[in-house]
């Protein structure tokens, strides 16, 4: 693989030698909490008009994992240039270490392929081994450059291979904070929750849902394009789940979200109630879609409501005409060519 930053001759380029530091450190010091990890796509699932679930599988996954529930863990899928193998970060053995991500750039651009965020929607254990479901929203570049995550989960048949980076069940100590391992849901003891996200969030949602104790309260509000599109989510908590379809209206992506929440919160509810009595302890807000929703949002609960944005987590999962999950994508009109699509880490 070539690495673009190499130097002639002098010392080796830094990429090296942080992978040469890394391989020594390897023994003595505590590892990454994240790591390599190779699986085939075992099932694929058509779950409504715009997900598909697909269910991975193989021996990587027994070292898989966070202790306790997922929630809104988030995992990287590597993708590889078309006609070229996956560039693999990190260590031969599938470690990661200090600084992967900045040497995994300096791979030529034309080789290296792309990196994108998802959530893990399910982890399981079965008679043939462990599963993990990821859920993809289909979604098409409308500049027609392509999206190299969704192409993939279109193209995804049984028996093909994937590269993904994840916690390395085996690497997390009670040391490791639950945000090194890929997880952002840190209510910190707050029993009044709003949940709000687009179609993005969906499998994040589910997830964290599922895992809510009886005693929590609160409200989730779902956006996706349409009403197909409505998932059955179980939940022990006392959350209250309102899933909002976009097409059915024709409204613009993320009115609805925005308008739902506000209505919503600014009526007598916990939300208020907790807000205005600023017992910021008592409520967490966790918000997840694309960069423009997310912006108007955190403005309303953060400016009006009183929300504290050190205890919530209001997050860009993508970025309307940038490459790349999360807010740090690239400018889509910047990328004639797909080789030079780079990804971004912040999701
Ligand atoms: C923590 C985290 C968790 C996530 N979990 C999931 C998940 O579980 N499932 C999931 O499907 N996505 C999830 N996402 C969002 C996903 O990473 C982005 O949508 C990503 O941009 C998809 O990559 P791509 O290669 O398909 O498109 P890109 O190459 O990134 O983008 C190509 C074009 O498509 C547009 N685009 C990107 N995503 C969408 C979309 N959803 N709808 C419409 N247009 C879009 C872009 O603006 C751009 O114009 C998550 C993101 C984060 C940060």
């Amino acid at each position: 693989m070539a690495a673009a930053s190499a130097v002639k001759g002098g010392s080796p380029p830094l990429g090296l030698q942080r992978k040469a530091r890394a391989l020594k450190e390897a023994e003595s010091s505590p590892a990454h909490p994240l790591r390599v990890f190779d699986v085939a796509v075992r099932r694929v699932a058509e779950l409504t008009p715009n997900f598909r679930r697909i269910t991975f599988a193989g021996a990587d996954l027994d070292s898989f994992g966070v202790p306790g529930a997922s929630l809104d863990l988030r995992i990287k899928l590597l993708l590889p240039v078309p006609m070229h193998p996956v560039s693999r970060p990190g260590l031969p053995g599938g470690q990661l270490y200090e600084g992967w991500y900045q040497d995994w750039l300096r791979i030529d651009p034309s080789e290296r392929g792309w990196l994108r965020s998802y959530t893990v929607r399910a982890l399981r254990a079965t008679a043939q081994g462990r599963e993990l479901d990821i859920d993809f929203v289909m979604h098409s570049d409308s500049a027609g450059h392509g999206a190299p995550g969704s192409d993939w989960a279109r193209a995804a048949a049984p028996g093909m291979r994937a590269v993904i980076i994840g916690p390395d069940a085996n690497a997390i100590t009670r040391a490791t904070l639950p945000s090194e391992t890929g997880i952002r849901w840190d209510p910190q003891g707050a029993r009044h929750v709003l949940l709000a996200g687009d179609e993005t969030a969906v499998p994040a949602i589910g997830a964290i849902l599922e895992a809510l104790p009886a005693d929590v309260t609160g409200m989730a509000f779902v956006e996706v394009p349409d009403s197909r599109d409505f998932q059955d989510i179980r939940t022990e908590s006392d959350v209250s789940v309102t899933w909002l379809a976009r097409t059915t209206v024709n409204a613009p992506r993320g009115r609805l979200l925005c308008d739902t929440v506000r209505r919503a919160v600014s009526g007598p509810s916990p939300f208020q109630a907790t807000a205005a009595a600023a017992s910021t302890t008592e409520m967490y807000a966790w918000v997840a879609a694309e960069a423009g929703t997310v912006k108007e949002l955190r403005q309303y609960l953060v400016h009006h409501l009183g929300v504290d944005p050190r205890r919530s987590e209001l997050r860009a999962y993508w970025s309307q005409g940038k490459a790349g999950s999360g807010s740090n994508g690239i400018p889509i009109q910047q990328e004639a060519r797909p080789q030079q699509l780079s990804p971004s880490l912040s999701g």
